[in-house]
This record gives C-alpha cells, sequence and structure tokens, in this order.
C-alpha cells in the first residue's frame, strides 16, 4: 500500500498523481479530521443555503496544463467562473483606495523626493529576491524601496497590519499583504517606463482595469460558484473513489518507524491498524505536521494572534465592485474582506467575509463595528446584516514574525536534511516558493510523479 497522510488540496492531488502510475486501489489516505478538506474546507449554513470559504477563495493556475485542466473538470463547466483579473483595494489614511492594493503615492506632497530615492536605491541594490521570506523586514524594505518610502509608508503600514515593531518582522510581511511595489506614476508615464523590468517589479501599475495586457498574468484565475474551494475537494474526492482509493477520516496517532519500515494509526472506530510492510509514505499534513511524523524536535514557535473569521450575509449585495480589500486604518485593524459578489460574477452575491488578527480575544470587534467601519469607508452603503458566523480559523497564516520566518526556514532545512528511507516523501522538505495553494498543489503533482517513478 500507499499512504498519504493528509486530505487536504495537497494530499488529494498527491493520490490522484499516484493512483494514475500505481491504480487506485494500492492507495489510502490518511486524515485525522472527521472531514477532508484541509484549509479549503469551508463550511455550510444549510438553514440559510449559504456556503462560505475559510480564508482561501481564488484558484489561480498552475500553468501544468493536466493539473489545471483536472481542478477545473472537479468543479465542473456549470459552476466554474474565470477570472482574468481580481480587482483588490486597500485602506490607505482612512481612504478606501479602488484603483490598486498597492499605496498609491502621487498625491503626496513630496511624490518627486520619493520617486528619487527610490530610483537611487534601485541603481544601488544588491538583488535581494523577493521570495526570500525570513530576512528582516527593515533591511529588505530599506533595500527594495529606499528609506524614505520605506519609513514614511510601507512600515508604519506593515507595522499597523500586523500589530507589530517592524524591527520584529520578516519580510513575509511583504508577500502576505501583497505590498510589494507602490503606484507613484500616471498611466502613460508608467508605459514609457514599462521596458525595465526593475520599474515594473517596483512600481505597479495605476489603474486595475486598463493594465496593458501584456503585462497582465498569462494565468487565470477561477472560482467555483456554489461551493467555493469546497467544490474542488468534493470533485477530487469523487475521482479518487471512483479511482479504488480509500480515504479513511479520523484516524488519530499515526506513527512512523523509519527503521522497521512499520507505521501504526488508530482508526475512526478505536481499532489500530499497522502495517509493517508500505511501500510508500506520503507526507501531505504540511510542516509541522511532518516534522513530528519524522521525529524531528519543532523550535519553539513565537505566540502567534490567531485568524478569525466573521461570515457574513447582508440583505443586499455590498456596494464596491472589489473582490477583497486590505484594511491599513491606524484605529481599527482588521485583516481582509472578500466581496463574493465579484468571485462568482452575481450581482446579487450578499456573502461577505472578514477576517481578522485576533491578539487578544477579549478585543474582537463586534460585528456591528465592522459594519460600521465598512460603511465609514464607503464599501458598504445601507446594507443590513441577516447572518452573521464567528469562528476561529484551525490553520492560520505563518505570522511573519522575523522569528518565526527564521524557525520556519530552519524547520523546512532540516526536514530536508533528515534522511529519511526511500519510500518516504514529505512534501514539506521541499517548502520552495511559498505556501500558496498554486505552488502546493503543482508541488504535490511534481514530487508525486517523481516519487513514484523512484519506488519503481
Ligand atoms: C486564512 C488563509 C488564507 C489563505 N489564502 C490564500 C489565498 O488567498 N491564496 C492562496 O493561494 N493560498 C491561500 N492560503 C493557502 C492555502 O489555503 C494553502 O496553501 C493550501 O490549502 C494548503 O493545502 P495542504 O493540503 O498543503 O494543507 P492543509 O489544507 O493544511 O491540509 C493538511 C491536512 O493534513 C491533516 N493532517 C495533519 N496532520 C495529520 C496527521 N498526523 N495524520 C493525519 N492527517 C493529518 C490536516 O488535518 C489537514 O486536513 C490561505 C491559507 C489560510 C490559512
Amino acid at each position: 500500500m500507499i499512504y498519504i497522510i493528509g486530505a487536504g488540496i495537497s494530499g488529494l492531488v498527491s493520490a490522484y498523481q499516484a493512483s494514475k502510475e500505481v491504480g487506485g486501489n494500492n492507495i489510502v489516505i490518511l486524515e485525522k479530521d472527521t472531514n477532508i478538506g484541509g484549509a479549503l474546507r469551508g463550511v455550510f449554513y444549510p438553514e440559510q443555503g449559504m456556503h462560505f470559504d475559510n480564508g482561501t477563495h481564488i484558484f489561480r493556475m498552475t500553468g501544468i496544463a493536466e493539473l489545471d485542466q483536472l481542478l477545473i473538470n472537479c468543479i465542473g463547466d456549470s459552476q466554474v467562473v474565470f477570472h482574468d483579473k481580481v480587482k483588490i483595494g486597500a485602506v490607505y489614511t482612512n481612504k478606501l483606495q479602488e484603483n490598486s492594493h498597492y499605496p498609491d503615492i502621487r498625491e503626496r506632497s513630496n511624490l518627486n523626493e520619493l520617486k528619487k530615492n527610490i530610483f537611487d536605491t534601485q541603481l544601488e541594490k544588491s538583488g535581494i529576491n523577493i521570495r526570500e521570506q525570513h530576512v528582516n523586514l527593515l533591511n529588505f524594505a530599506y533595500e527594495r524601496f529606499g528609506a524614505l518610502y520605506s519609513n514614511e509608508i510601507l512600515l508604519p503600514a506593515l507595522s499597523n497590519l500586523f500589530r507589530s515593531d517592524p524591527k520584529c518582522l520578516s519580510s513575509m510581511a511583504l508577500n502576505l499583504s501583497g505590498l510589494s511595489r507602490c503606484i507613484a506614476f500616471s498611466e502613460d508615464e508608467w508605459k514609457s517606463n514599462s521596458t525595465s523590468t526593475d520599474f515594473r517589479s517596483v512600481f505597479g501599475y495605476p489603474n486595475q482595469d486598463t493594465m496593458p495586457i501584456e503585462f497582465e498574468n498569462k494565468l487565470k484565475q477561477f472560482y467555483s460558484k456554489e461551493n467555493g474551494t469546497n467544490s474542488l475537494i468534493i470533485g477530487l474526492k469523487n475521482l479518487l473513489e471512483k479511482a479504488g482509493v480509500k480515504i479513511e477520516t479520523g484516524v488519530i496517532d499515526f506513527q512512523l518507524n523509519q527503521k522497521t519500515n512499520t507505521i501504526i494509526f488508530k482508526n475512526r472506530n478505536g481499532t489500530i491498524i499497522q502495517d509493517k510492510n508500505p511501500i510508500g509514505i506520503i507526507l501531505a499534513n504540511g510542516l509541522l505536521g511532518s516534522a513530528i511524523v519524522l521525529g524531528i524536535p519543532i523550535p519553539k514557535f513565537q505566540k502567534t494572534p490567531r485568524l478569525a473569521m466573521y461570515h457574513i450575509g447582508l440583505d443586499s449585495s455590498p456596494k464596491r465592485n472589489l473582490a477583497y480589500f486590505c484594511n491599513f486604518n491606524h484605529h481599527y485593524s482588521f485583516f481582509r474582506a472578500t466581496n463574493y459578489k465579484m468571485l462568482t460574477n452575481n450581482c446579487n452575491d450578499n456573502r461577505i467575509t472578514v477576517e481578522i488578527l485576533v491578539d487578544n480575544p477579549s478585543n474582537i470587534p463586534a460585528i456591528s463595528e465592522i459594519i460600521k467601519n465598512l460603511k465609514d469607508i464607503d464599501f458598504l452603503d445601507n446594507e443590513r446584516v441577516s447572518f452573521c458566523e464567528f469562528a476561529y480559523l484551525k490553520s492560520y497564516y505563518p505570522y511573519p514574525d522575523l522569528k518565526n520566518t527564521q524557525f520556519i526556514n530552519a524547520l523546512k532545512t532540516d526536514i530536508a536534511q533528515h534522511k529519511v528511507p526511500e519510500n518516504i516523501c514529505s512534501f514539506a522538505s521541499h517548502g520552495g516558493a511559498g505556501f500558496f495553494q498554486n505552488n502546493v498543489v503543482a508541488l504535490a503533482f511534481e514530487e508525486t510523479a517523481a516519487f513514484i517513478k523512484s519506488l519503481k
């Protein structure tokens, strides 16, 4: 048997890939939760007939044609909505900016000085990589944008968003918030400078609606109208079960003895199952999960704020045509709001979700306060709340505290250097580009193919 640990999107995609080579009857997926799907599970409220995602909503294609087609097929023609672009905005100085989620600095009195400082910095740039997630935010920001823009705009915004002194944050804060560029040029000025990749990597195009097609990301994004990300999970599950793959949920105490090549776990009935000669074991249960199974000590993580979420049904759809926006209001900070009508292309869709970083449970803003804030910035008009649920998320973004991100990086290295028998594969050791789902599924797809080949 080949065992896949974890039934999130990585585990399911991995099972699909493995089943093509060895046949579904030889594969068992073990999931500790009573439901499959991991971070993409979502929540359905039967009384209201409403589905909400849990933080992750839209999928971007991976560029691997077979994989993209597989995922789109899982959703089905009548449900899939394609987007060339998904509009995101942000709140700066208490104003909702719709043109871009990058800080638009064109109205600042010292614009020329800011631009000069960024350009001078670019000339001296030592080639810092935007994908480096565990380096000090201050150094990273100075090297990318210069001191002036960093001190005046970027660092205060990030410090407010993550409620932390920027000295303690890592460059991952920039990736998580999407603040990797700024808007400092008009459309014509931008176009005349656009041949330089350095220029484009720091200065964003100022209008989301008129972005020249040659600079758009060619990989489309897609969403499932009714069941959101959960559609992918249901679609994959059906496909796998048809192929004969067994999915065991409610499995606990999974243990792996690497020396004797034995696995042992308790199934949902409490029966202890042992396999003394598994052909292969694929760990698709995240970085910490993999480390635990492999017996690699986990560094002490800094206490992180939890991520909580309001699922909200309004009496009519929101006023604005933005899919997402982030709030950088200095008096009141929530992380991200999602406007479902822009994901489903249904102008009557009245669902929104609001993700909040919760550092102290007694400080969770009441729903009335959130709605007032959304009205103050003109995202909502007179809409009223007709349904609302609050929940903490099970999984959370790795908080971009410098110590945490360095721990994550060190753990990835430990896992990569940890010698495992040839019949074990762990995606966590190849951490690579990141924690975004399209990287994650591409990795699961490609690593599984290579692993199965190596077993043969
Ligand atoms: C709030 C939030 C917002 C996000 N937003 C975006 C976004 O906008 N865009 C984007 O691209 N990505 C986003 N992501 C990331 C994306 O959701 C993840 O990259 C992806 O879902 C991870 O899938 P996975 O299968 O690797 O892990 P998971 O979904 O975490 O699945 C791992 C599974 O393993 C199981 N497991 C763990 N240990 C064991 C064990 N010992 N035995 C058995 N089972 C075990 C868990 O129960 C879980 O079901 C977001 C993530 C979060 C949390």
